[in-house]
């Protein structure tokens, strides 16, 4: 099996902002694959705009980079890295091998899209953390800035994260890109947070170069990159603050910025 570009599946480690130094894996890196494309996306352009659910990279590969990688001086391990990491099927053995191998809690970072899947909520009860994405709080900005599959919808999408976090114990965060759609959403998001009840959301400014074609090494934390990349016009940290002010008065949940903690 060729994998292109850096030809690993195990990257960083990076220093993260929500989770300390964290090693990321990726189940995927074939190619960019995933049932989103974001507008933000910081691997450039997803090449495979897919719902497909199927092992892209075997299991021994995986553990075979990671057991050459510095995964002793990580804090946890993270399943991220080339698009959306629960369209693996390999995801739950990956999981259970990762921890027994390293004894590290294992983060997933998803778009939430496979977890009306029954089958996807097991394999990712056996993580410690679950990091999801929820982007728009309505079914026209959720088209325009996730850019999903044909026929996945943000009601979907909702149901999924629910029946999740009904089944999962470990630790629940909901991540929102902050987006000009967002500032005008704060109580529809407050509305549909309170439905979830996650442990904590996460608030995050679309600040990574993207890349104009698919470059393997935009995975991780790149405040710059060797090819030639466009940035994804934003808001203000002031817009962004005041946002977060309304959604921890509407919800009464922990809302943490990644905005504060570049700017400290
Ligand atoms: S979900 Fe993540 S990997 Fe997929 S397009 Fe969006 S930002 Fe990129």
């Amino acid at each position: 099996m060729t994998i292109a570009g850096s030809s690993k599946t195990v990257y960083g480690p990076v220093r993260s902002w929500r989770a300390g130094v964290s090693l990321g894996v990726d189940l995927l890196a074939l190619n960019s694959i995933c049932s989103f494309r974001c507008v933000y996306c910081q691997l450039g352009k997803i090449n495979r705009h897919t719902t497909a659910r199927k092992v892209y990279v075997a299991t021994e590969r995986v553990m075979t980079d990671l057991l050459r990688s510095s995964w002793r001086i990580a804090d946890i391990i993270t399943l991220s890295g080339s698009g959306e990491p629960t369209l693996a099927a390999n995801m739950g053995e990956v999981i259970r091998q990762t921890k027994t191998l390293t004894n590290k809690p294992v983060l997933v970072l998803t778009n939430g899209t496979t977890l009306n899947d029954a089958a996807v909520r097991r394999e990712l009860c056996e993580a410690d953390k679950i990091y999801c994405k929820l982007d728009a709080a309505d079914a026209e900005t959720f088209r325009r800035i996730n850019r999903p599959v044909e026929g996945i919808t943000l009601q979907a999408v909702i149901n999924g994260i629910k029946a999740l976090k009904r089944e999962f114990t470990g630790e629940l965060a909901i991540q929102l890109m902050l987006t000009p759609a967002s500032l005008k959403q704060a109580e529809q998001f407050a509305r549909i947070l309170n439905e979830i009840k996650p442990d904590e959301v996460q608030l995050n400014l679309p600040y990574r170069p993207i890349p104009r074609e698919w470059f393997i090494d935009a995975r991780g934390n790149n405040d710059t990159l060797p090819v030639p990349a466009n940035h994804f016009t934003t808001i203000t940290t002031e817009e962004a603050a005041r946002f977060e002010a309304a959604l921890r008065h509407l919800t009464g949940l922990k809302v943490s910025s990644a905005h504060r903690i570049r700017s400290d």
